[in-house]
């Protein structure tokens, strides 16, 4: 590739690639799960990197969900920005619920699109096909996933076809990522893992070892094929449960029912997509569409008593302090503790699928997540707060071309 001047994407400048650069998003990443199998002596990358390497505490995007941070961090931009917000929005003019995996959601362009246009080779693979559309708009590359891969790309991970609930559907990504920077070497690589075997298994245990042990082989490839690696997580992952595995639950819903009447307001969960098995669409964000005339600022102060809630803010203090696009949120957006989540109406959520107890995320609570390069990162501005969207400006424009440990 020929080095060429800056790079703007959605006003924030770029420097070209100076060598392979793969930008990893581990799903659900608390730090603890990497401290972990480094403790354990499964993940000697991980141990290598942390003190080669440059490794930083990030905050993602609340709500510390899927789409929203893997959008941000392709983007380099908050929500308010690529408007990308969860999962599900209300739409009141059609009175629709509606997914908001369709790329005409999305009103940014990607630095991966930028680069492709600008002349770099460009490679995305993500676990879920939900992402695939989304990464990859506006993208003159290739771009799958685990989860709809066909026969080539199967071929290509070496892999046969993961169930969409299983570690293998992350780990296709790292093994078809592996095997595309080995063979094609393209110059940009964004690969997205899924959190399922984080919903299920707390740092450290054996799951959760072998999982990041998995991760650290491939890695380690990666970095003998010659590329700079970013790595970091859409967000955070914390036990949702008492002591006796029962989830700590809010159910918004009935309470608004209480409250105002019956289906008066709505309450939306932007964590619900089409595979909740492993969460039964529990997450601790939520935000809720008032009736007509509600006093918004009173109910806020209902709902911010109720045990277990940690915010209950108005749509404007909210979009304002997490940086979400206005147009997409109910009057009042709701976050609940650490160790709790919130529901809709009791009646609504299955949770006979829940076969560990519920490990979930979506608050303020599973906000902070690594930052890890395998080089030294440089010239940063002291008390800078670094965010997960910040992966690619460090990998581009602060760090020193090889770091000590690399080839
Ligand atoms: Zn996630």
């Amino acid at each position: 590739m020929e080095a060429r001047s800056l790079l703007e994407v959605n006003g924030r400048r770029y420097r070209w690639l100076r060598e392979p650069l793969v930008v990893v998003c581990v799903d659900g990443c608390e730090r603890a799960y990497i401290d972990e199998a480094v403790r354990a002596g499964v993940a000697p990358w991980f141990a290598r990197t942390l003190k080669q390497g440059s490794a930083f505490v990030a905050d993602c995007v609340v709500p510390s969900f899927t789409n929203p941070n893997n959008l941000s961090i392709v983007t380099g931009a908050p929500p308010a920005v690529h408007g990308i917000c969860g999962n599900y929005f209300y739409d009141r003019d059609s009175g629709r619920e509606v997914m908001m995996n369709d790329p005409k959601y999305l009103r940014a362009g990607t630095i991966l699109a930028a680069f492709a246009r600008a002349g770099a080779s460009v490679a995305v693979v993500t676990a879920k096909d939900k992402l695939r559309a989304l990464l990859g708009h506006g993208l003159d590359g290739a771009c799958f996933s685990a989860e709809k891969a066909d026969d080539a790309e199967l071929a290509l991970a070496g892999m046969a076809r993961p169930s969409v609930y299983s570690a293998e559907l992350s780990e296709f990504v790292f093994a078809a990522g592996a095997r595309l920077l080995e063979t094609r070497r393209p110059d940009l690589m964004y690969l997205s893992t899924t959190d399922y075997v984080q919903h299920k298994a707390a740092p450290g245990a054996p799951a959760a070892n072998a999982f990041y042990a998995m991760i650290d082989g491939y890695l380690a490839r990666l970095e003998a094929a010659g590329a700079a690696i970013a790595l970091t997580a859409d967000h955070g992952m914390n036990d949702k449960h008492g002591a006796d595995g029962s989830p700590n639950v809010i159910y918004l819903q009935d309470a608004m029912d209480e409250w105002l009447g019956a289906g008066a307001a709505r309450v939306i969960l932007p964590i619900t997509d089409p595979y909740v098995r492993h969460h039964g669409a529990l997450g601790s964000f939520a935000t809720a569409y008032l009736p007509e005339g509600a006093d918004a600022a009173q109910l806020a102060a209902r709902v911010a008593a109720l045990p277990g809630i940690e915010l209950a803010l108005e749509r404007l203090d909210a979009c304002g302090r997490f940086e979400l696009p206005e147009d997409r949120l109910g009057e009042l957006v709701l976050v609940s503790r650490r160790d709790t989540v919130i529901g809709t109406s009791r009646s609504r959520h299955d949770l006979s699928g829940l076969d560990a107890p519920l490990r979930s995320h979506g608050g303020v609570s599973e906000q902070k997540v690594p930052l890890i390069f395998n080089r030294k990162i440089e010239g940063l501005a002291p008390g800078r707060r670094l965010r997960n969207f910040d992966a690619f400006d460090l990998a581009l424009n602060h760090a020193e071309k090889k770091g000590p440990g690399s080839n």
